[in-house]
């Protein structure tokens, strides 16, 4: 059998189990998360070989997403990058690490939280993600979000937000407003990459965190 044809197979054998014995076409595709799926594991395992889009083609990993997954704050990125990609989880590059450093500082690590993307696959060169991989993919976070049920999304960057707040308002019209996805609370703040290309960014970054730490963590 050749690699495509493999691919195919799985692909449909994946729909089969989330879908049952129809087969959607693409103008059926609707905008809601999957019903009767119980755990975040069972999901990953029912969605990794997706080919819904020409990403599923191209990337070396489905990067689903890791953290705790009865976490009170959710954080999402646009899609994974190159070193996401290859190891198969989100924000492990210069960003993540950055990431890491300014959850530290308001105590909390990669245990307490949950980090994914809108897109599950790399796009190309880090191209911006195509509206209709976000059609396609949005499903996936939403299905997440309803199993992990947090108070808070934190939209990181402004392609993240304006992708999941269908709008084209600049990052900085978005912030310090607490917006509604899914019926959750959703911030917006600076992409950790932003910070690394722009220092002037990192003070109003850093009130935006302290601003999750003081509004929505549970003081001891
Ligand atoms: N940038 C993102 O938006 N997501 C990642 O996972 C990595 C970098």
């Amino acid at each position: 059998m050749s690699h495509n044809t493999e691919l195919t197979y799985r692909y449909l054998d994946q729909n089969r189990k989330l879908y049952g014995n129809k087969i959607f076409l693409d103008s059926q595709i609707v905008n809601e998360p999957i019903q009767n799926i119980d755990s975040l594991e069972s999901f990953n395992k029912s969605i990794c070989e997706c080919l819904k889009c020409d990403l599923g083609h191209t990337r070396t990993n489905f990067v689903f997403g890791v953290g705790n997954p009865n976490a009170d704050i959710v954080f999402v990125g646009e899609a994974p990058g190159e070193k996401e990609d290859l190891i198969g989880e989100p924000f492990v590059g210069r960003a993540g690490k950055l990431l890491d450093k300014i959850l530290a500082a308001i105590n909390l690590s990669r245990d307490d939280i949950y980090i994914c993307n809108v897109i599950k696959c790399r796009p190309p060169q880090n191209r911006d993600p195509l509206p209709r991989e976000v059609e396609l993919c949005e499903p996936y976070l939403k299905t997440q979000l309803s199993l992990i049920k947090p108070k808070l999304i934190v939209a990181l960057g402004r392609i993240a937000a304006c992708t999941i707040l269908r709008t084209k308002e600049p990052l900085k019209n978005l912030r310090n407003q607490i917006f509604k996805y899914e019926g959750i609370d959703l911030l917006v703040t600076y992409h950790p990459a932003a910070l690394l290309r722009n220092p002037n960014f990192k003070k109003p970054a850093w009130e935006d965190f302290q601003m999750i730490r003081d509004q929505y963590l549970v003081k001891n």
